[in-house]
């Protein structure tokens, strides 16, 4: 099933439930060159047979300068020109890289996704973020650049690990709790043991939380406005993740834990909304506490670049479904993350 998205005047087209190798019969007479990490091309070399790939290391380790610059050679040794479609078969780390590379080599060659994680299927290769990390700065280069398609081949999921599969499911929760009481309700009726037996449901979530992110960078490419909302439990999830190198869905959902309560706090969303919100993470086996030092995660979380004067924009609930962004003083964000994290007090559901 195809659907196409807009974004600014580039024109993204998704297919669902899709083979992958039809990017052959979608662009005839065009050389394809498909970026993929060892981990992929080992667990499904058959689907690369007779194909030109360029293999890099897998992890976000990985997702270097160097990266870039060896694809860069192997695309000259291939004799890539600008006629060449670079396709990048992978999770997150290898979409950003193939989308960043795609966008550098002579000025920009054309490029789509297949992502393999679920992660990468509802966010990472969704919006154009494209780029590498610089030693512990994530992101810090890179480009905002849509790629032409979207193929969606779920027989690459039968070999991505359960904890990949826990990880992708941290950012569907958080498009429920932002943007979709619907999609909420349904989670909650289902598990991550569902979704792995029914492609069916499987390729419905997808499609679902793919038009939720596409439609909030539809309006907001540049993240001026409800593109930020998507930060929901990153602030300070990044911070662990980078203190206590978590996987980022884990990270992300004690993030969100701690927002949903500050928005308990500070807002108006509601104790048992809040309580929801944790369940839900639960049942999908995310973390919701860890017992961290808080002193060192404020300081990282000041760093992060989403500080403004003397407040610290931060997302909050209003309702499931429905968030905001309000501007804090930092003042009291501090004394709030101490003593929540003091206090234990989410250990209790
Ligand atoms: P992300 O979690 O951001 O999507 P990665 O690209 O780092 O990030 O992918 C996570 C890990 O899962 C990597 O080690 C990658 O090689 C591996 N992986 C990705 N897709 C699959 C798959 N379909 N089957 C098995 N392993 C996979
Ligand atoms: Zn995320």
């Amino acid at each position: 099933m195809k659907e196409v998205f807009q974004i600014s005047s580039k024109i993204v087209t998704c297919y669902f439930d899709e083979a992958f190798n039809e990017v052959q019969t979608l662009y005839p007479d065009t050389t394809i060159i498909y970026v993929t990490d060892e981990n992929i091309i080992e667990a499904h070399a058959d689907k690369f047979q007779s194909q030109q790939v360029i293999v890099v290391k897998a992890g976000e380790k990985f997702k270097q300068q160097s990266t870039v610059d060896y694809i860069v050679e192997q695309l000259i040794i291939l004799k890539a020109d600008r006629q060449t479609l670079l396709v990048g078969v992978g999770g997150g780390v290898v979409t950003d890289i193939t989308g960043y590379t795609a966008s550098v080599y002579m000025r920009g060659i054309r490029f789509g996704f297949v992502p393999t994680t679920i992660l990468a299927m509802v966010d990472a290769a969704i919006g154009g973020k494209n780029g590498v990390d610089v030693g512990i700065y994530k992101n810090l280069v890179g480009c905002i650049k849509q790629p032409d398609f979207l193929i969606y081949d779920y027989i690459f999921l039968q070999t991505l690990p359960k904890e990949e599969w826990i990880n992708g499911f941290a950012e569907i929760i958080k498009h429920a709790a932002i943007k979709d009481a619907d999609l909420f309700s349904t989670l909650q009726k289902n598990s991550i043991e569902n979704y792995r037996s029914s492609i069916q449901a499987l390729n419905e979530l997808i499609r679902q939380n793919v038009k939720i992110k596409m439609t909030v960078v539809a309006e907001d490419e540049f993240e001026k406005g409800d593109r930020k909302l998507l930060n929901f439990g990153h602030t300070l999830g990044h911070a662990i993740e980078n203190i206590y190198l978590l996987p980022h869905g884990s990270a992300i959902s004690i993030g969100m834990a701690a927002a949903a309560k500050l928005s308990n706090e500070m807002n108006d969303f509601s104790s048992e909304n809040f309580y929801d919100l944790k369940k839900l993470l639960q049942q999908y086996h995310l973390p919701v506490q860890k017992e961290v030092d808080a002193g060192k995660i404020w300081e990282v979380l000041l760093m992060d670049k989403k500080k403004l004067g003397d407040g610290i924009q931060f997302v909050v609930l209003d309702k499931i479904g429905q968030a905001k962004t309000i501007t804090l003083p930092t003042s009291t964000l501090e004394l709030f993350f101490k003593n929540y994290f003091k206090s234990g007090e989410t250990l209790t559901t």
